[in-house]
């Protein structure tokens, strides 16, 4: 009886080996058989490990030297125009990537709602498609060969061209019928590699909201590809939210299985009625692939046994929630991490050992569990009961706190407080300022690294930072900016540097999570209710001002996305421990403007990204988000001015939610797109303060006056000069000194011309 299925693997490494591999590559340093070598042990590596946890369905094609979408992309020939002289194969593959000397990257997204990036596939009239199976027989005979018998994994049709872009067709569907007889011809290849194989079709598109033309699509497709052979088995999965839609499409087609994410698509269950008259075999994704807890064995049980009620459990497998490539790899190298915080961790490799205990549990019941199986479930039993009661998750004091709260608007009207603002402040028209952060030197990594591996003393390690907040308020005030930064020397990221300061946040050492290509991030383990027990960044910014008669502005990270980059405690809701956030960072503004601050900035770079994937979660979302938003800043008195920064600049679907963020002034990305986003200010009447980039920050060129000069006539022919503020698109930490004093001298002088 098959029993259980991970939907996929991450491919990284555990050491990040595949990183290290691909960057040393890359840099010339070493040969692509080196890559291939590793690739191979990885493959290698991660089918053992789940081996090893006895997992039934594993994955082939999981793995990519960059991403899954790109492979895809190779495997039906969707190679853009500007890539095709290319001859070598490795070498077209890394210039899609990551673009060459002569020809642009492929742009890269996030995959759904997850921090996943993946190629964006462009399609166009001009293609021909053709199959290119290499990669995957390769992996399969590779996997084969390793002794099991894998599963294949496939972007499924459907999501392919939906999260594609249109080059030259008025819709992107148009494409489809061209597309689906390579895919057709694809399944015909595969079955000729074994009697029976299983596919596997990642559908998670079908977790949004969908037209009923994308429906009719999928059905299509399905019913299509399930005729190809009668030795393929096809499963399309679906993830991050619940599909009922597509169910109902999908249990009309002759597809062996269905995987449905019960972790994140609770309605999902809707659709178990759908399935039991189809007689297909559901894959219950009960294991959450994209959090980081321990999940509670026997609740998932009895949700399991609800599920077999109806359907015959000899029809049910049970399964991961999503690849866990959104989880690191593993706790074996946790080696500072509290223990007890430990015990309510679940990695990848941890999350086969408990899908298994959960498959067998339910499968087979308590009985017949082997001892192992039996200390890991005890162990896990503990671990969710110490969670309900550790102190050091619950504080009784936040959150009564946090049930208190209810001061969420400042106490003056903009257009009131803006009168005061301007008078305390009295800034010029235009004002220029930055985003925040300077030059990330090498010595300055070094002298953050001393301190943290305690080579050197506090006191060393202060002198240094001051050092650096000196120059670089020297430098503002050199070049003349208005409103100046401390530069944040002090931080290694936004997101760590204040968790670190606040109870109810852990780090691993090890918890890397695939970004994009060979870009890594460490989330932050958000396991506990939030406090601040001292203040986090008075110390540098009145530092900063004292060395300056100019405005210095404090400079925080938002509560949206402090929660938006971490793995966040599942027990409890996100709108709740937003809340906590909020209220520690609100401490810090009212400690920074009792400290005599006059300005203070709160990053919300991921607040657009932490979106629902269904419209109909959004007000909830842009409920919280802003509230928690506006109980940070709400304690700034009507003279401080509040600023806050997004990295992005397309606002046309938010900019209702962003006005009611009542900030005074928001500085936003839009050098590079032009005017054009930014003319829905002005549709919707919008009054407060603006400062959308002049220049690209994250490109070295140096932006020369005059192009500065027309960048800002452009802003003025939609905005009041009134209302705009100058600067960069986002913080220069990335930058080097040598590009960033001459971009922000032109700045400067740039905007002389129009006071
Ligand atoms: N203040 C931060 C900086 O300048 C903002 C970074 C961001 O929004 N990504 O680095
Ligand atoms: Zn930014």
């Amino acid at each position: 009886m098959a029993k259980n299925w991970v939907i996929g693997f991450p491919r990284i490494g555990e050491q990040r080996e595949l990183k290290k591999a691909l960057e040393s590559y890359w840099a010339g340093k070493s040969s692509f058989e080196e890559v291939e070598k590793t690739a191979k042990l990885l493959k290698n590596r991660h089918w053992q490990y789940q081996k090893d946890n006895e997992i039934e369905f594993i994955s082939c094609n999981d793995f990519s030297l960059y991403d899954n979408m790109l492979d895809m992309s190779i495997v039906i020939g969707a190679i853009p125009k500007r890539f095709r002289y290319i001859e070598d194969e490795k070498e077209l593959y890394f210039s899609m990537a990551r673009g060459n000397k002569s020809t642009t990257a492929m742009s890269m997204t996030k995959w759904l709602n997850t921090n996943y990036h993946y190629i964006v596939p462009e399609l166009s009239k001009e293609d021909s498609y053709k199959l290119n199976i290499k990669k995957i027989k390769d992996e399969y005979l590779e996997a084969k060969e390793f002794g099991i018998k894998p599963k294949i994994n496939l972007v499924g049709i459907v999501t392919y061209i939906a999260l594609s872009k249109a080059i030259d067709f008025e819709d992107k569907f148009q494409a489809f019928d061209r597309i689906l007889p390579v895919y057709e011809e694809l399944i015909k290849e595969i079955s000729k590699l074994d009697e029976e194989v299983v596919i596997q079709f990642d559908e998670p598109y079908f977790a949004k909201d969908v037209s009923s033309k994308e429906l009719s699509l999928l059905k299509l497709a399905y019913d299509r590809l399930s005729a190809v052979s009668k030795s393929i088995k096809i499963a399309v999965v679906t993830y991050f939210e619940h599909s009922v839609e597509a169910t109902k499409v999908l249990v009309n087609t002759d597809i062996w299985a269905i995987g449905l994410d019960f972790v994140y698509g609770e309605k999902n269950i809707q659709s178990i009625d759908d399935i039991v008259k189809s007689s297909k075999v559901l894959i219950a994704g009960v294991i959450d692939g994209r959090n980081i807890w321990v999940s509670d064995i026997e609740k998932k049980v009895a949700f399991l046994n609800e599920i077999a009620n109806k359907i015959d459990k000899k029809s049910i497998i049970v399964s991961t929630s999503c690849s866990l490539l959104h989880v690191p790899f593993t706790l074996k190298y946790e080696q500072k991490l509290d223990i007890e915080i430990k015990s309510w961790i679940a990695f990848a490799v941890e999350k086969l050992a408990e899908l298994k205990v959960t498959a067998n549990l339910f499968f087979d019941g308590e009985k017949a569990l082997n001892p192992q199986d039996r200390e890991l479930l005890s162990a896990n039993k503990r671990a969710i009961h110490f969670r309900t009661i550790s102190k050091k998750i619950h504080n009784e004091d936040v959150k009564k706190r946090v049930k208190r709260v209810d001061f969420i608007d400042r106490e003056l009207p903009f257009e009131e407080r803006i009168k005061i603002q301007k008078e305390t402040l009295s800034l010029p028209v235009l004002p220029t300022t930055t985003i925040g952060s300077f030059p990330q030197t090498p010595e300055l990594r070094k002298l953050r690294r001393d301190f943290k591996n305690k080579n050197i003393s506090k006191g060393e390690y202060e002198k240094g930072i001051k050092e650096y907040i000196d120059e670089c308020v020297a430098f503002q005030e050199e070049c003349g900016l208005d409103v100046l930064v401390h530069g944040e020397p002090e931080r290694n990221d936004m997101v760590e540097y204040f968790g670190e300061m606040l109870e109810g946040f852990a780090f691993s050492q090890n918890g890397w999570v695939q970004s994009y290509g060979s870009r890594c991030v460490k989330p932050p383990l958000l396991f506990g209710d939030v406090s601040r027990p001292r203040a986090m960044s008075v110390d540098w910014i009145t530092y900063a001002q004292s060395k300056t008669k100019k405005p210095m502005k404090g400079m925080l990270t938002g509560p949206v996305t402090m929660l938006n980059w971490s793995f966040v405690r599942d027990d409890q809701s996100r709108d709740i421990t937003v809340r906590q956030i909020a209220l520690a960072i609100a401490d810090e503004i009212d400690d920074l403007q009792k400290a005599g601050i006059k300005i203070v900035q709160v990053d919300e770079a991921a607040f657009k990204e932490g979106y629902p994937l269904r419209k109909s979660d959004i007000p909830f979302y842009e409920k919280w988000a802003v509230e928690s938003f506006k109980i940070s800043t709400s304690v700034a008195k009507s003279e401080t001015q509040i600023h806050t920064h997004m990295c992005y600049s397309d606002f046309n679907d938010i900019i209702d939610t962003i006005e009611a963020m009542d900030a005074d002034v928001i500085t936003i990305e839009t050098s590079r797109s032009g005017n054009r986003l930014l003319k829905v200010f002005k549709r919707v009447g919008y009054k407060k303060e603006i400062g959308p980039g002049v220049y690209d920050i994250h490109s070295p060129r140096i932006p020369s006056v005059d192009e500065i000069k027309a960048q800002i006539s452009k802003l003025l022919e939609v905005l009041p000069r009134e209302q705009l503020w100058i600067n960069p698109d986002c913080g220069l930490k990335t930058r080097k000194w040598d590009e960033v004093k001459p971009s922000l001298k032109n700045m400067v002088e740039a905007v002389k011309s129009f006071r």
